[in-house]
């Protein structure tokens, strides 16, 4: 029990929707879901838990929304068109105030990517969302379409979509370690708390990168566990001309609010960005340029990928910059 409203009458009211990809949906003990044939299916589970990955008083409908957009994001990552999610939920107690907007936030941003709520679980317990999605990938002559953490070679570009070091600015500003002006904190506040998850880029870059992951912990970071797992290191040039500092939304160090070093430090391993950072051939630029053009989502080549292992900062004179920047770690 939950309180005045019961369990069954939660899931009826909030979470059970009539589905039309799946084979069945909310209401039995399984669901079943019907892959396209010559498709793999993609499984990715992240959990969301208050005082840990959001603040206890942030916006429900907001919350609904990241929930599943940072697991679209990992669909995203490996290239995947969404299908469907479950959706397991600790809840204090059965509060309709809280229910309604997070459920409203959650199903829109689900039906504006055709990704169906087939089920879950629902308890008592401290606050704590954690979602299964569901995606397929073509196989092709045997061959499956993912984009992999592994595919990085020695002399690909390395990419970044969309901007980098917003959700970093806001959290800091939350936190009351930054003042940012309030329209400049709005619209970081937004890309905080209702990120986009590129899905239809990650989809887009099938066949073209070699590599990509999404930036979950921070740019450096992520990147580092593509050049792990691929086995090779990085050259990546932070200025604003040619690198990274192109990929932040306002130079806004130029007005004395953010120190360009702050800036550099929220766009290297800010964290939470949910873009995507992928790899491709040289001689696969126009076909990323074609592939951003019909995603319509901006990507900037800041680097390259090289044999020698490590990661390297340059500036625009090619001088090397000290890279001390951490990655978020959970259990540090
Ligand atoms: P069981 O006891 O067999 O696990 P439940 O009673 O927990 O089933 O759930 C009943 C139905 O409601 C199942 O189809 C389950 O997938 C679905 N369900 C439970 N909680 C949620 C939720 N938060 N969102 C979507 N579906 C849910
Ligand atoms: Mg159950």
């Amino acid at each position: 029990m939950l309180g005045a409203m019961g369990e069954f009458d939660l899931i009826a009211r909030y979470f059970t929707r009539p589905t039309a990809r799946a084979a069945l949906g909310v209401g039995d003990d399984c669901a079943l879901l019907q892959p396209t044939p010559g498709t793999q299916l993609a499984i990715s589970s992240d959990m969301l838990v208050e005082g840990r990955h959001f603040l206890p008083d942030v916006d429900p409908a907001a919350l609904g929304h990241k929930a599943l957009a940072v697991n679209l994001s990992d669909l995203a990552a490996c290239g995947a068109t969404p299908l469907a999610f479950t959706l397991a939920l600790a809840l204090p107690s059965a509060e309709e105030a809280w229910l309604a907007p997070f459920s409203r936030g959650l199903l829109a941003l689900a039906d504006a990517h055709g990704c169906e709520l087939i089920g879950g679980d629902t308890t008592q317990g401290p606050l704590t969302i954690c979602i299964t999605v569901f995606g397929e990938v073509p196989v092709i002559d045997g061959k499956s379409q993912a984009l992999l953490r592994s595919g990085a070679r020695a002399g690909d570009d390395v990419y970044v979509s969309g901007t980098l070091g917003d959700a970093r600015l806001a959290l800091d500003t939350l936190r009351g370690t930054q003042v940012l002006p309030p329209a400049v904190f709005e619209q970081a506040r937004q890309r905080l708390e209702q990120p986009t998850p590129r899905v239809a880029l990650g989809q887009a870059l099938r066949g073209i990168a070699s590599a990509a992951i999404d930036v979950s912990d921070g740019f450096l970071g992520d990147l580092r566990h593509i050049l792990d797992a691929s086995n090779v290191g990085a050259t990546i040039n932070t200025t604003i001309a040619t690198g990274l500092m192109a990929c932040c939304t306002r130079p806004d160090w130029s007005n004395g609010v953010i120190s360009f070093e702050q800036q550099l430090s929220c766009v290297l391993a800010g964290g939470d960005d949910y873009e995507l950072v992928f790899t491709a051939a040289v001689a696969a630029r126009q076909a990323v340029q074609s592939a951003s053009r019909e995603a319509r989502t901006p990507v900037t080549r800041v680097g390259r990928i090289e044999r020698a292992a490590g990661l390297r900062l340059i500036d625009s004179q090619g001088k090397a910059w000290p890279n001390h920047y951490p990655s978020f770690d959970h259990f540090c």
